[in-house]
């Protein structure tokens, strides 16, 4: 087996993946190496549609304080509030920075760039590029990299464990998926910038790929994940694909409607109205459908009317061209005429591998950052925006620790052994061994409906019940699977497989942690414990590995500039 070597590793070719990347080859003297399952430009990143929160206009009344105000409530008070300070201090220096590197945001008739509102936050502060956001700043970050020619891509390569020996990072086993070798490449450091992953959802605005492995395999490695069972549920998913109808839609002037035509938010958040967080449009669309008030959307679906038509032809087509060519490629409906059927659509976790604020992991040498991290920002409930800025500002911080640590260590530290390898090795191919009757895929989407049914916007015990004893149903089957493809490359039947054994593992995490909560905050809302319980619950749910299931643990939240209130908007 071939043993490659780079001083650090970035495993993600996201925001923060790229962003860590640049960072870190800022020093010549080190190789830096991105490995990426996807072809680098394909990660979900490119994806983000509405806009990234900074401070960029304290001269017309926005401040950091207000920026850290409205993250602190719009998260339910669990977030570290030294991490948010941190967050909203950082963020508008690295759009600047992107200005610097060429990026072509939306701009105000004056030249200067443009800022949007957004759901929970207090003044208009999302900085945009259409609504193509994430596209640009990727496109922005890629272009960057050329310069550095310390850095080594692997397009296409699948990392499938990430190796410690002594408890200390040494390395990762990976697979390419392209050739069908299974290397290692031994490191000093590493960046986990996998993403979230949502996938284990069927009704989800994510892509195909985003299916937590780098959670997963961090979590089996013996590393903590906190506040897991904090999953976002965005309020507008077009139904039936799950597609994001970007928040900016309603930051644009649009309005929620139910059957009867009522902007029903006048009831649940009269102040913010559609521009309340995530967490309590969501839950209001649910009670409108679940009262009768839902119209009849594709497929018989139930959901509710996002409409736009009173926005015109010019400011959609300025301002929402990707909604407006999706909507009527695939729904066949023109937003400027017609009203868009959408419900609340499962899309982010506030939870992640446990960070400190530097984005530093229990393990010496491992580093996390983006989704794929819990550094603490979101807390329970993610405000829009802020999660394009975080992958930035800790892409930065990770990648500039990860390479003063290695720059330190002068010889690689440890090298996994000849048998440690083979073993990584036989846990993917191994695989192929087995005489399993089981689909992998007919087991996600049995994860995926018990999802979707029992771990949404509400949530009871009995439901929560029920899925968990679905999904430890399912993790049985895991030694089962049939791997119908026998070959090395491009085996997407294989890597369905192990995918969907990491989504088992991380739907667990989720639902246990969900059962355990006996509170309402943020995103975890339960209908048999409806109110927050701050002198029980306001810690932060720690889950670690063990083959019967997740041992909880739980830490303090950090809170240094604001007690929690009651949370209305
Ligand atoms: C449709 C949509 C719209 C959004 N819009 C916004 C927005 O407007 N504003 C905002 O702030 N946020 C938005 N978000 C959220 C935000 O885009 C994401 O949280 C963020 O982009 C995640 O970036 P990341 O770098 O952490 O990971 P990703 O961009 O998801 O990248 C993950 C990377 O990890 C790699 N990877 C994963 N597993 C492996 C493996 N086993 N081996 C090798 N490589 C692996 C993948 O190949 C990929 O390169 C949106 C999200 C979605 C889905």
């Amino acid at each position: 087996m071939r043993k490659l070597k780079h001083d650090v590793i970035i495993i993600g070719s996201g925001l923060a993946g790229f962003r860590a990347a640049i960072e870190a080859a800022k020093n010549p003297e080190l190789s830096v190496a991105i490995v990426s399952k996807v072809q680098l430009m394909r990660s979900h990143s490119v994806c983000a549609e509405g806009g990234t929160a900074a401070v960029m206009r304290p001269d017309m009344g926005d401040s950091y304080e207000l920026h850290a105000w409205d993250t602190v409530r719009g998260a339910d008070f669990l977030c570290d509030q030294d991490v948010v300070w941190r967050f909203v201090q950082d963020i508008p220096k690295e759009l600047l920075m992107l200005e610097h590197w060429g990026i072509p945001w939306s701009r105000q008739a004056d030249g200067r760039m443009d800022q949007r509102p957004f759901g929970g936050h207090s003044f208009d502060r999302a900085t945009f590029a259409a609504d193509k956001t994430g596209f640009f700043e990727m496109q922005t970050l890629y272009d960057t990299l050329q310069k550095y020619d310390n850095i080594t891509r692997y397009d296409e390569c699948y990392v499938s464990s990430i190796l410690t020996k002594n408890g200390q990072f040494c390395g990762v086993a990976v697979w390419s998926l392209t050739s069908g070798e299974f290397f290692v490449i031994q490191g000093k450091s590493v960046v986990i910038a996998t993403g979230g992953a949502c996938r284990m959802y069927g009704f989800t605005t994510y892509s195909l790929t985003a299916t937590g492995d780098g959670m997963a395999m961090a979590y089996r490695a013996g590393l903590p994940l906190k506040d897991l069972e904090f999953v976002q549920f965005h309020p507008t998913g077009l139904i039936p694909s799950g597609i994001l109808m970007t928040e900016a839609c309603r930051g644009e002037g649009g309005y929620l409607r139910n059957s009867k035509g009522e902007r029903f938010m006048e009831k649940y958040a009269p102040g913010k109205m559609e521009l309340s967080p995530r967490d309590v449009v969501s839950r209001a669309e649910q009670t409108e459908i679940e009262a009768g008030r839902g119209i009849v959307g594709p497929e018989g679906i139930l959901g509710i009317n996002l409409d736009l038509t009173h926005l015109g032809a010019d400011r959609i087509n300025e301002r929402l061209p990707l909604i407006r060519e999706v909507t009527i490629k695939l729904n066949f409906i023109d937003p400027i005429k017609e009203p868009i059927p959408i419900k609340p659509v499962a899309h982010y976790f506030m939870g992640g591998v446990h960070t400190d604020i530097d984005g530093a992991t229990p393990v010496e040498g491992i580093w996390c950052a983006g989704e794929a991290a819990c550094v603490s920002l979101h807390g329970a409930n993610r405000l829009g925006s802020n999660s394009t800025g975080e992958c930035l500002v800790w892409g930065k911080i990770t990648g500039e620790k990860a390479a003063k640590f290695a720059a330190k260590s002068k010889a690689y530290l440890e090298t996994p052994s000849d048998a440690a390898l083979k073993d990584e090795e036989n846990k993917v191919f191994g695989r192929f061994s087995t005489n399993g009757k089981e689909s992998s895929y007919a087991v996600r989407h049995e994860l995926q409906k018990a999802m979707d049914s029992f771990v949404g916007v509400f949530r009871t015990e009995a439901e929560l019940v029920n899925a968990l004893k679905t999904i430890k149903e399912l993790k049985q089957k895991v030694s089962q699977f049939k791997v119908t493809d026998q070959g090395r490359v491009y085996n997407t039947d294989l890597m369905s497989a192990i995918e969907s054994d990491n989504l088992l593992d991380l739907s667990e995490v989720i639902v246990t942690g969900a059962i355990a909560r006996k509170e309402s905050r943020g995103a975890h809302s339960r209908r048999d414990y409806p109110t927050r319980d701050d002198v029980n619950w306001l810690k932060h749910s720690m889950a670690y590995y063990t083959p019967q299931g997740p041992r909880m643990d739980y830490i303090p939240v950090a809170i240094n500039m604001w007690n929690p209130v009651e949370r209305k908007y």
